[in-house]
């Protein structure tokens, strides 16, 4: 099997993360005996310096040219005062927009071994697993018009669109439902139906859709109850399905749950299945170069990458259960580093999941 994924480091510890994810990425290559091709490409603030664009249009074509694309993290402090159009964050959402990755899959999964570094409660966090389904090439970050005017009392003003079509909730919800029927069967949309009314069609698209899936129950939630119930009880939550900027908020929050935003992989999809890869987190510039930032989210976007682009799920579930051993060998970079846990690099890290991933057959 010859499959080629197409390797985007980013800004930051964008490089040192994607350097332990494709250490998995060749231990799975060769322990499977399979063919797959790696080739690395620019994006955000390091393209930008080397080419003028944040998202050049060789990077486009390389990445169309892929069965999936892994990337790391874009943006930082350099780029700041870059005009808004050339900004590094600016070329992520292009490229998710340009492969139409419409479907933001984040599994929010409790490794038990992490309990402790929740900042909840053992009690409330203890089997979590959740699966956010984020829409991503919509809403209020998309939205035209937007920008800057300057009003008649010559006062100045910033301003975006939120606005969603049927057809564009219709698609995402449909991976949200078939997503449920594979897991607990329970949906929550989440909206803010009380004030916006493109969340008003949201939740009547998301409602009069259950009657294709009638074995999902589907139930509805206003986004500022929703962070509330993910951080008082969120085991009761399955399958959540939510527009572009509230799945961005409500995600972070989640991350936490599970111990820190460093656990947190993702898959951006298409209708074909095509995939782009991504820790949830940003490029940390406060942490970068130090070799200390957790490399665990990107390998398990690796995993999730087997899994949907490549068809894999074997090959996604032994990345994942070598994490798994690595944590319960006490590993543990800093950000999730508890009592009696070992403190291990970016590199020790990445290094430990590729041997458990070569010794485990
Ligand atoms: P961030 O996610 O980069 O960092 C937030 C906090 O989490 C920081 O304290 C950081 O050190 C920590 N953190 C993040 N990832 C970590 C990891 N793997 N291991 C350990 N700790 C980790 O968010 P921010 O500080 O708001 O943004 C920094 C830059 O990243 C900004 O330029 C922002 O626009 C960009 N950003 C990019 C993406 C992306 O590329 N998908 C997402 C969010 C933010």
């Amino acid at each position: 099997m010859t499959k080629s994924v197409y390797v985007l480091p980013g800004d930051n510890i964008g490089p040192e993360i994607i350097s332990e994810g494709v250490k998995v990425l060749e231990a799975v290559n060769e322990r499977l005996d399979l063919e797959i091709k790696v080739r690395y490409g620019l994006i955000g603030g390091r393209a930008l310096d080397a080419t003028g664009d944040p998202c050049p249009p060789e990077t486009l074509m390389e990445a169309r040219n892929s069965d999936a694309v892994l990337l790391g993290a874009v943006g930082g402090p350099k780029w700041d005062d870059c005009e808004r159009e050339m900004r590094p964050e600016k070329g992520l959402l292009r490229i998710r927009q340009a492969l139409n990755l419409f479907a933001n899959l984040r599994p929010v999964i409790m490794f038990p071994q992490l309990v402790a570094a929740s900042s909840l409660k053992p009690s409330f966090i203890e089997d979590l697993d959740i699966l956010i389904v984020r829409e991503l090439v919509g809403g209020i970050y998309f939205g035209e018009p937007r920008g800057f005017r300057i009003l008649e009392s010559g006062e100045k003003e910033g301003f975006n669109t939120l606005k969603y079509s049927e057809s564009e909730i219709r698609r995402v919800g449909k991976i949200a439902y078939e997503a449920a029927m594979k897991r607990g069967k329970r949906l929550c949309s989440v909206d803010k139906s009380n004030v916006l009314e493109a969340t008003i069609l949201w939740r009547q698209v998301i409602s009069d859709m259950s009657a294709e899936y009638p074995d999902v129950s589907l139930s509805h939630m206003y986004v500022d109850n929703a962070a509330m119930q993910l951080v008082s009880k969120p085991s009761q939550f399955d399958v959540i399905v939510t527009g572009n900027m509230f799945g961005d908020i409500l995600s972070d929050i989640s991350a936490m749950l599970t111990g820190s935003i460093g656990m947190l992989p993702s898959a951006s999809l298409n209708e074909k299945a095509f995939g782009m890869y991504e820790p949830c987190h940003g490029s940390a510039p406060d942490i970068a170069g130090q070799n200390i930032a957790n490399p665990l989210a990107t390998i398990l976007s690796v995993a999730l990458l087997f899994r949907y682009s490549l068809g894999m799920p074997d090959a996604a579930v032994a990345i994942e259960d070598a994490v798994g051993k690595v944590l319960d060998r006490g590993f543990r970079t800093r950000d999730i580093l508890t009592d009696d846990t070992i403190l291990v690099s970016t590199s020790e890290m990445g290094s430990a999941v590729m041997e458990e991933l070569k010794v485990t057959k």
